[in-house]
C-alpha cells in the first residue's frame, strides 16, 4: 500500500525543489493536493511519479514538474482570479484554488468536465467554477483575468485570451506545432506585451476556434 503522504513530500523534493522551483507555496499545495485521486484507480501508485498520466478522452494530467512550473510562472499571491484553459482532471485547478483567490476552469469534453467537478466538490473547493466550452475564446463574461493558464499546446496563443488579460496579468501557454512546443510566459505591461520562453514541452492539442481544427 503506497504511503500518498510520503510520496507527495518525495515528488515535492525530488522532482520540483530539485529542479529550480522556489515558490513555497507552489510546494504546499502539491504536498497537500491528493494527486492520487485525479487519476483512475488502476494508476494511483503511479500518480506521484515523474511523467504525465493518461486520463479519459485520450487526454492526460501533466507531468507534476509542468504543473509547477507554469503555476510558479503566474507569481499568485492569494488575491488572483486565474483562468484556466483545459480542465482535464481537475488537478491543476485544485492546485491554483490553493494559491489564488478564484478559478476558472474551461473543458471541451463534458465528461472531463464532469468528473473534475465532482471530485474538486468532494474535495471541498468552493473557490474554482468548471464549464463545458471552447476554451481557447477564454471566458469573456469573467474577464479580465490576473492569470491564465493554457494546459493544452495551440500554433498560436489565441488573441481573445490576451485581450481577456489583466494588467500586470500574466499567462502562460505551450505555443508550437502538435508533437512539440515551447512554453511561453506573456506580460500584459503598460508598455505593451513580454514574452519570456520557459522551455521546451509536450502537451496535447488546443482544440478550437483559436487553436488546432479537430
Ligand atoms: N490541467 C489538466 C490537469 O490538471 O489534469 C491537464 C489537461 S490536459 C493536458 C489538456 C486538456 O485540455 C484536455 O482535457 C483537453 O480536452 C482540453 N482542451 C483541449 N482543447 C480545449 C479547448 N479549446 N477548450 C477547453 N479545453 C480544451
Amino acid at each position: 500500500m503506497v504511503n500518498f503522504k510520503k510520496a507527495r513530500e518525495r515528488m515535492v523534493e525530488t522532482q520540483i525543489a530539485a529542479r529550480g522551483i522556489h515558490d513555497e507555496g507552489v510546494f504546499e499545495a502539491m504536498r497537500k493536493v491528493p494527486r492520487h485521486l485525479f487519476v483512475d484507480e488502476a494508476l494511483r501508485d503511479q500518480a506521484y511519479s515523474d511523467h504525465p498520466l493518461p486520463i479519459a478522452e485520450k487526454q492526460t494530467i501533466s507531468q507534476p514538474y509542468i504543473v509547477a512550473l507554469m503555476t510558479e510562472s503566474l507569481e499568485l499571491n492569494g488575491a488572483e482570479k486565474v483562468l484556466e484553459i483545459g480542465t482535464g482532471s481537475g488537478y491543476q485547478s485544485a492546485i491554483l484554488a490553493e494559491l489564488a483567490d478564484r478559478v476558472f476552469s474551461i473543458e471541451r469534453h463534458p465528461d472531463l468536465a464532469y468528473r473534475a467537478n465532482s471530485i474538486l466538490r468532494k474535495l471541498g473547493y468552493q473557490n474554482i467554477i468548471v464549464r463545458v466550452g471552447d476554451g481557447s475564446l477564454g471566458w469573456p463574461d469573467d474577464a479580465p483575468f490576473d492569470g491564465i493558464i493554457v494546459t493544452a499546446g495551440t500554433p498560436k496563443i489565441p488573441q481573445p485570451l490576451i485581450d481577456q488579460l489583466n494588467m500586470g496579468g500574466r499567462l502562460v501557454v505551450p505555443v508550437g506545432d502538435r508533437f512539440g512546443q515551447d512554453l511561453i510566459l506573456v506580460r500584459r505591461l503598460a508598455e505593451g506585451i513580454k514574452k519570456t520562453n520557459l522551455g521546451g514541452v509536450r502537451f496535447v492539442n488546443l482544440v478550437g476556434k483559436w487553436g488546432w481544427k479537430e
